[in-house]
C-alpha cells in the first residue's frame, strides 16, 4: 500500500478556462475533486476519457494533479491513445468494452513506449458476451480468463506492466474471481465490489468482499464504488486499510461505550460532536468516550486518552490514570485538547505534568457517589439471573414433563 497522501492541500487561486465543456481553474470542480479525494486519503485517482473534450481536458488536469491520474477508456480505442497523449499516469481497459485485438495491442504499444502502466478492469456486469456463453453466465472463471485473454494480447506486444481488476456487485463472486486470479497470476490486483450502492449497505458489501481479500493477503490498492460523494469513497479506503493495520493511520481512531442504565451523558452525542471536532487532524490517538466514571475509565484503559462522564462532569484520563477534571459541557473541547497536548510532547510529559491524585480523588469521590446513587446493579441484571434461577428451580405445573 503505498504512503497516505497529506491532508489539506493549499490551491493557489486562478481564472476559470472551459476546454471544450470541461471548466479547468477557478474551483472547477473536476481539480476541487480531486484535491478533495487526496485530502481524503485516495493515492491515486481515476478520471472518465470517452471524450476527445475530456481527454484535452486530462491534459490540463494531469500536471496540476497531487496524485496519479488512471483513465477509464469506455468503448472508443482512440480515446486510450488520446489519453497517453494527455499524461496519463495509468490506463484502464476494460475488455468487454475494447475488444478488437489489434486496437488492444495498438494502445499497449504506445503505453510501453511511455513506460504507462494499465490496469485490465475485468466486469461481471460487462463480460465479453462469448465468455458469458461458454461459461453459462459471469462466473469466477469467467471473469479470470477474461483477464487472462486481455493478458495474453499485451503480452504479444512484451507489454507486462499492468495490473488487473476482477470487479462484481455480488461479494462472493467478486472474492472468489479474485482468489482464482490471485492463483493465476502474479500481476498486481486493484480491489473493488462495483456498483456497490449507496451507504451504509454500500459500505458493508464492499467492505466484505475487500476487507475478506486484504486479510487473506490479496489485493494492491483498492477502491470503494458507492453511490455517495467520491470524498466519502477515499475516506472509506483509508479507514478500511488503517483498521486491517495496512496503512499508517492518520486520525484519531474513535471509541465508545455501547451506554446502559449508569450513562452520565447521551454517549452517542458526545461521541459523534467529538468525532466531528477531531474531523480531519492528523492525530492518530485511540480516543474514548465513556458514559460513566463508574466502569468508564477501567474499560478504556488501553486507550492514549478518555474521558468518562459524572455528575455533570468530565473525568480525563492518559494511558488509563486519571489527569484532570473538566465541567460537562467541555468534554468535548478537554479530549480535543490533551490530544494536542499528546501529539506535541508526548503522553509521559502530558501525565508528569498532571495533579494525578487531584484528579484521581475527583474520579472516585464521582464513582463512589454514583454508586451510593444508583447502587451496584443499576443495570438490573443480578435481579433478572436471580428471576432466571427462580424460574428454573421452580416445580414443574401439573401436566407439565420435567425436562
Ligand atoms: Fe458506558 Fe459506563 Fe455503561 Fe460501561 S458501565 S457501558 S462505561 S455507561
Amino acid at each position: 500500500m503505498q504512503a497516505p497522501a497529506s491532508v489539506t492541500f493549499e490551491r493557489r487561486p486562478t481564472r476559470q478556462i472551459h476546454l471544450g465543456a470541461v471548466p479547468v481553474g477557478g474551483g472547477a470542480p473536476t481539480l476541487a475533486q480531486i484535491y478533495a479525494l487526496a485530502g481524503a486519503g485516495a493515492d491515486i485517482v481515476r478520471c472518465t476519457c470517452n471524450t476527445e473534450d475530456a481527454a484535452e481536458g486530462l491534459a490540463r488536469i494531469v500536471p496540476r494533479s497531487p496524485v496519479p491520474i488512471v483513465a477509464d477508456v469506455h468503448n472508443n480505442w482512440r480515446m486510450g491513445i488520446a489519453a497517453l497523449e494527455a499524461g496519463v499516469q495509468c490506463l484502464r481497459l476494460n475488455p468487454g468494452n475494447i475488444r478488437n485485438p489489434a486496437h488492444i495491442k495498438q494502445i499497449a504499444s504506445m503505453a510501453k513506449d511511455l513506460g504507462v502502466p494499465i490496469r485490465i478492469g475485468v466486469n461481471a456486469g460487462s463480460l465479453d458476451s462469448k465468455l458469458y456463453q461458454k461459461h453459462g453466465g459471469a462466473t469466477p472463471e469467467a471473469m479470470v480468463e477474461s483477464a487472462q485473454m486481455e493478458l495474453a494480447y499485451l503480452d504479444e506486444v512484451g507489454f507486462e506492466d499492468v495490473k488487473i481488476s476482477v470487479k462484481a456487485s455480488n461479494v462472493p463472486l467478486m472474492v472468489e474471481a479474485y482468489r482464482q486470479l490471485a492463483d493465476a497470476t502474479d500481476h498486481p490486483l486493484h480491489l473493488g465490489v462495483t456498483e456497490a450502492g449507496p451507504p451504509p449497505a454500500g459500505l458493508v458489501k464492499a467492505t466484505a468482499g475487500m476487507a475478506t481479500l486484504l486479510a487473506e493477503g490479496i489485493g494492491d490498492t483498492i477502491r470503494y464504488s458507492l453511490t455517495a460523494d467520491p470524498v466519502e469513497e477515499a475516506r472509506a479506503g483509508r479507514m478500511l486499510l488503517e483498521a486491517l493495520g495496512l496503512r499508517a493511520r492518520k486520525g484519531v481512531d474513535l471509541i465508545a461505550c455501547p451506554s446502559c442504565g449508569r450513562a452520565e451523558i447521551d454517549v452517542i452525542k458526545v461521541a459523534n460532536d467529538a468525532l466531528a471536532a477531531f474531523g480531519e487532524r492528523e492525530i492518530p490517538l485511540q480516543v474514548a468516550v465513556m458514559g460513566c466514571v463508574v466502569n468508564g475509565p477501567g474499560e478504556a484503559r488501553h486507550a492514549d486518552l478518555g474521558i468518562a462522564a459524572g455528575r455533570r462532569k468530565g473525568h480525563l484520563f492518559v494511558k488509563g490514570e486519571n489527569v484532570a477534571v473538566v465541567p460537562e459541557d467541555q468534554m468535548v473541547a478537554a479530549l480535543v485538547d490533551y490530544a494536542e497536548r499528546i501529539m506535541a510532547d508526548g503522553a509521559a510529559a502530558v501525565l508528569a505534568g498532571a495533579d494525578r491524585d487531584a484528579a484521581r480523588r475527583a474520579a472516585e469521590a464521582d464513582r463512589a457517589a454514583l454508586l451510593d446513587e444508583k447502587g451496584a446493579d443499576v443495570n438490573h441484571s443480578e435481579e433478572r439471573v436471580e428471576l432466571i434461577r427462580k424460574s428454573m428451580s421452580a416445580e414443574p405445573m401439573s401436566g407439565e414433563s420435567p425436562a
